[in-house]
């Protein structure tokens, strides 16, 4: 049998293909894309000839199958999405759950992806997060994902498009405290590549000063939850019963 390999592509600059996504590209028997024109554009600057065929969501189920059975007969097939990693928030996940459910090899190849590279440069905690791709499209539905996230203790990363930042800032500003920090990470590893930091009010304000901010492709984070900080100090009853150990001290 062959492999099917996952092979992230660049999500703005050329040059952020990695040398063994380049040799897996050559030694396939052919590549699975969301949009066969663009993909074989892409593979065009790279001088990679191979044959290219669709594979996207609507019908992800019935070509996994197709898919499947190349690999059992030996092809190995290369999986990629029109930018950045293939299943975050891209079509597959069907078909490398299916390809385990097998024991059909997998090999996921490490790569650009616009989630990571947001959140290694937005500057919120990176410890642990919390990866929401998209919002539902919906504004009812929407506000209800984002009060239903409001208490946690995660950076939080959406999928944003252009046309609903607005809307979707204005819910965030309506939902989170108002000290609660929001990055909009734009146009990464391109020309305009820009992070926008403040409060969800305080992006709204920029963003309608300078409509360009609101172009392109953006992530958006938004930092973790904190619990309001208790000020008041020990309470009357830790002081006193610490004055009693004190005095019991030799
Ligand atoms: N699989 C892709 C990945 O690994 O990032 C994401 C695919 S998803 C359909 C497309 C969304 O990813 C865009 O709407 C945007 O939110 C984000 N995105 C992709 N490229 C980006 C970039 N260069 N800068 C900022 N966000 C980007």
């Amino acid at each position: 049998p062959g492999t099917l390999y996952i092979v992230p592509t660049p999500i703005g600059n050329l040059s952020d293909i990695t040398e063994r996504a380049l040799t897996v590209f050559k030694e396939v028997d052919a590549i699975a894309a969301e949009d066969t024109r663009h993909t074989r554009k892409l593979l065009e600057h790279y001088g990679v000839q191979v044959p290219v065929f669709a594979f996207h969501d609507h019908n992800e189920k019935a070509k996994a199958e197709q898919l499947i059975e190349r690999v059992i007969n030996g092809e190995s097939i290369a999986l990629v999405s029109d930018a950045g990693t293939p299943l975050i928030s891209d079509p597959g996940y069907a078909l490398v759950s299916l390809c385990r459910k097998q024991n059909v090899k997998v090999t996921s190849l490490p790569g650009a992806c616009a989630l990571t590279v947001a959140l290694s440069g937005a500057g919120l905690p990176t410890d642990s997060f919390q990866f929401e791709g998209f919002l539902p499209s919906k504004p009812a539905q929407r506000r209800a994902k984002l009060e239903s996230l409001v208490n946690t203790p995660r950076t939080l990363v959406f999928y944003e498009s252009p046309h609903r930042i607005l809307h979707t800032l204005e819910a965030m500003a309506d939902i989170f405290e108002d000290e609660r920090q929001v990055v909009l990470a734009r146009e990464l590893t391109k020309q305009f590549e820009t992070y926008l930091t403040g409060s969800a009010g305080e992006l709204i304000t920029r963003l309608n000063e300078d409509p360009n901010q609101q172009r392109g492709e953006m992530v958006l984070l938004v930092e973790p939850f904190q619990a309001p900080k208790d000020t008041s100090g020990p309470g009357e009853d830790a002081k006193r019963t610490l004055q009693i150990l004190l005095e019991e001290l030799p």
